[in-house]
């Protein structure tokens, strides 16, 4: 039984280019129709849509439709799993929000729209230091918890122009649902581990296989 490498990453969209790694890891696969992965909003999230200047739009349907812009790239034979909303039991991930006024706080990075925290269970969308209206509007927003969703299911940054591009994909693209290679790289990162056990050694979360020339072996 191969050791097991636990996950805990902190992934964040920033709004100026940074250096981005590609990991020559991925996934260990999982069987298509797995279990759902479940997301509940936190109560402070009902606020944010005044915040946020997007008052027109519950937040809680913006989460939604971030969510759900992955469901409906998955389509048939697509290998990662649903996202599910949940008001009460457990989840896999809270939607959050973060103000940002603790000096520890991720958000106090003025180049920071949202961020993923495998290890707190967590994504939020930073509000301050950006000035009220910043988000012009809720596709924006979408945008940005689409892009935290998709760190949620695995992804790291895309280079090309995509909702996993690291800097603000709205603004440079106006991308906020997941495109083709959005959907080909998160698909290819579900894919089973060459010569390895497959899906029945994999569990959530999600531990990293090792690719080689001769095949991935879960480390
Ligand atoms: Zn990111």
């Amino acid at each position: 039984m191969p050791a097991l490498l636990t996950v805990s990453v902190t992934m964040v969209l920033v709004i100026v280019a940074g250096t981005v790694t590609l990991s020559a890891q991925v996934w260990c696969g999982r069987a298509v129709n797995s279990e759902p992965l479940i997301y509940r909003i936190s109560t402070t999230l009902n606020y944010v849509a005044y915040e946020l200047g997007v008052q027109d739009m519950l937040n809680n349907d913006v989460v939604r439709y971030a969510a759900n812009s992955w469901n409906q790239a998955k389509n048939s034979g697509r290998l990662w799993p649903v996202l599910e909303k949940t008001v009460v039991g457990s989840y896999d991930v809270l939607v959050s929000i973060d103000y940002g006024d603790d000096a520890d706080s991720i958000c106090s990075n003025d180049s920071v729209l949202g961020y993923y925290d495998s290890s707190e269970a967590l994504i939020a969308i930073c509000i301050p230091p950006f000035e009220e209206g910043y988000y012009e509007s809720a596709q924006h927003v979408q945008s940005t918890f689409g892009h935290e969703f998709g760190h949620f299911l695995g992804s790291g940054h895309l280079s090309v122009p995509s909702l996993m591009y690291p800097t603000d994909s709205y603004s440079v693209f106006g991308i906020y649902a997941p495109n083709s290679n959005d959907k080909q790289n998160l698909n290819d990162l579900y894919e089973p581990c060459y010569g390895s056990g497959g899906p029945p050694m994999c569990q959530w979360p999600p531990y990293i296989c090792e690719m080689s020339a001769s095949g991935g072996e879960p480390v």
